[in-house]
């Protein structure tokens, strides 16, 4: 079962796809938390990838694509993943389509996930993540505070604001990006017949969680 996860900066992407793994043992893989994890450990990837992600660019397809591909030769990911910010332009759509071939696998399932455009950015700037690599639970102190102000829930470790979370400019670049090279993805999977579109917001009282229990639910079947 390969299931993506599609939609624009704060959507509830990793905190569903975080929520929807523990569930189904599908792993998450995550480009940006892979990144952020090479950068933490200052690996030849990290520092490459560090260049383009700390001004809110797309890290290029020659490094992205052959980390993902690696990815999903892992043990782990025989019997699917859930993929959570790949692909994010046409092209590696494609890419992933013959990757996946090659593998005798297809795309199952995307999950679109929809939110206004201001509770987006209000997301980005009160989301905060937990430090250790091997939890990287994700808070947002409005929505979904921690029980002591700072302090992951799980594992007591530091929580911290993303780099590319606190500064405006690489917030509008990401959003840009979004719109420009991500959301055409959108229709390259409706035409697929695959694409499952979410609302996520306030106005409608129905959050990350919310969507995650109906997916798991809807896998279990
Ligand atoms: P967000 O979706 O909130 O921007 P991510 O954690 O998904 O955060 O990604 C962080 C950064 O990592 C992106 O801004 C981009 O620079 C890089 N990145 C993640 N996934 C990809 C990808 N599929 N292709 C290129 N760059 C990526
Ligand atoms: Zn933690």
């Amino acid at each position: 079962m390969i299931i993506i996860m599609l939609g624009a900066q704060g959507t509830g992407k990793g905190t569903i796809a975080g929520l929807v793994s523990k569930e189904t043992g599908f792993p998450q893989v995550s480009t940006g938390d892979i990144f952020r994890k090479n950068i933490s450990e200052k690996t030849e990837l990290g520092i490459k990838a560090d260049e383009y992600i700390s001004s809110g660019n797309l890290v290029p397809d020659e490094i992205t694509v052959p980390m993902v591909k690696d990815r999903l030769t892992w043990e782990d990911a025989v019997n699917g993943v859930i993929l959570d910010g790949f692909p994010r332009t046409i092209e590696q759509a494609e890419k992933l389509d013959e990757m996946l071939k090659e593998m005798g696998k297809k795309v199952d399932l995307v999950i679109n996930l929809v939110t206004p455009r201001e509770e987006i950015i209000d997301r980005m700037l009160t989301r905060r993540v937990c430090t250790n690599q091997e939890c990287k639970t994700i808070y947002n102190i409005k929505l979904n505070p921690p029980k002591v102000e700072g302090i992951c829930d799980k594992c007591g470790s530091k929580l911290k604001q993303r780099e590319d979370d606190s500064d405006s400019e690489a917030i509008n670049r990401r959003l840009e990006i979004y719109e420009e090279k991500t959301s055409p993805l959108v229709e390259y999977y409706d035409k697929k017949g695959i694409l499952k579109t979410e609302k996520v917001s306030l106005e409608i009282n129905r959050m990350g969680v919310d969507v995650a229990n109906d997916l798991i639910k809807m896998l279990q079947k």
